[in-house]
Formats: C-alpha cells, structure tokens, sequence
C-alpha cells in the first residue's frame, strides 16, 4: 500500500522546525498509551515506524513522516501522563493549538482513543481545536479486541451521538490494531486527505 512509504522525515520540538507548510499532511493525536503507535504501524504496515511507548511521557514532538514529496503523516504528542511541569504543558498545549489552527497543509485529524475511554479531557480538546481548524476529524475507537461486538458498536454509538452536531466533519471508526479492523477504512479516510 501506499502507506508503507511512510519514513522518518523530522521531529519538531518547535512548530518553526517543521517542513515547509506546503503539500498535504494528516495528524493523529491520541492521549498517552491510547494506541496511537500501533495503529500508525498498522496503518502502515511497518512494525516500528511509530515508536509505541511502553514509558508514557516521552519527548514532547511533532514526529513527521514523509510518504512523498508533497504528503505527510504527523505524529502529535500525547501529554496525557506525561511527567512534565504544569507549565511545560501549558506551553505543548498552545504549540498544539496552533498548529492545528494555522497549519494550511493540515488536512485531516485522526483521534485515537481507547474504546474503554473514549473522549477524555484531552480527546475533548483536540476535538475542539481540529473543529476550529477547517479540516475533517476522525475519531478512531481503538482497542476494540477488547471489547465483544455489542458493546463496541454501543461505544460507537454513544461516541457518535456526543459528537453529531459535527456530523458533517466527524466520522468514528472501529479499531484494532492486532486485529488489523478498521486499517483499510481509515486508508481510505487518509487516500480522501492526502489527494492519494
Ligand atoms: P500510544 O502511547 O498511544 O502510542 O500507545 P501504544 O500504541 O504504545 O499502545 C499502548 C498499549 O496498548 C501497548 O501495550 C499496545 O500493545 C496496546 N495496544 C495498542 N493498540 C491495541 C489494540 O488495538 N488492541 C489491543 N488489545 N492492545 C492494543
């Protein structure tokens, strides 16, 4: 797949060391230990593209990965557990903010959330920040192996109803990562963004 191009471009503790704002680039967002880098991995079919983080809290950067020259995966931090000061956070949070509102090259923004905790604090705030940006937002219920069909369709469901007075801009998507559900689905979300 397309996908498997995916490599390591650069890593941005400052939004001025990113790439040129030019091209098309989607994020996935996710708190700490949601599954973010599993499903970058699976996504892209590579075991160790994204780091997965057995220790929560690792640098806080913007990871970019280059599938060609004028497309882009972004890796965003996830400050959920992680052990920096209150003020560290505070000054993540406003690079977050920013990026995700001035970015032009941004396309699409893609949650990972843990299907067992689905639209956390933080979940809630990137929701709100893809929502003033002008692009789509997809939130991804990972982890669903761990749930049987039922109740993770009624996650789905419950997901979906918190958030459909976006419905126009808002899609979730059944996950899992080991199972390789959803992979094909959120391809076709990232083929729709990136002009694939
Ligand atoms: P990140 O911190 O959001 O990047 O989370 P990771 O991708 O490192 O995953 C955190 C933990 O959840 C790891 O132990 C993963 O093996 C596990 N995990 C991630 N995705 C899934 C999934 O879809 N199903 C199951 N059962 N476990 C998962």
């Amino acid at each position: 797949s397309f996908y498997q191009r995916a490599h390591f471009l650069t890593a941005a503790t400052q939004l001025h060391q990113a790439p040129a704002d030019s091209g098309r680039e989607v994020a996935f967002a996710g708190r700490s230990n949601a599954g973010k880098s599993s499903a970058i991995n699976a996504i892209c079919h590579q075991k160790a593209l994204a780091r997965t983080s057995k220790t929560p809290g690792r640098t806080q950067q913007l990871i970019f990965f280059e599938l060609d020259a004028e497309r882009r995966l972004v890796d965003l931090p996830g400050y959920g557990y992680a052990k920096v000061s209150e003020a560290v956070k505070l000054q993540w949070q406003q690079h977050l903010a920013h990026y995700l509102e001035a970015r032009r090259s941004l396309m699409g923004l893609v949650i990972v959330m843990d299907i067992r905790h689905p639209l956390t604090d933080y979940d809630r705030q990137m929701l709100a920040w893809g929502l003033k940006g002008d692009m789509s937002l997809l939130l991804l219920l990972t982890k669903a192996d761990k749930l049987k069909k039922g109740p993770a369709q009624a996650a789905r469901l419950a997901v979906e109803r918190a958030v459909s007075s976006h419905a126009d801009r808002v899609t979730v998507q059944l996950f899992s990562a080991p199972e390789r559900q959803g992979v094909e689905a959120v391809q076709g979300w990232l083929d729709r963004w990136l002009e694939v």
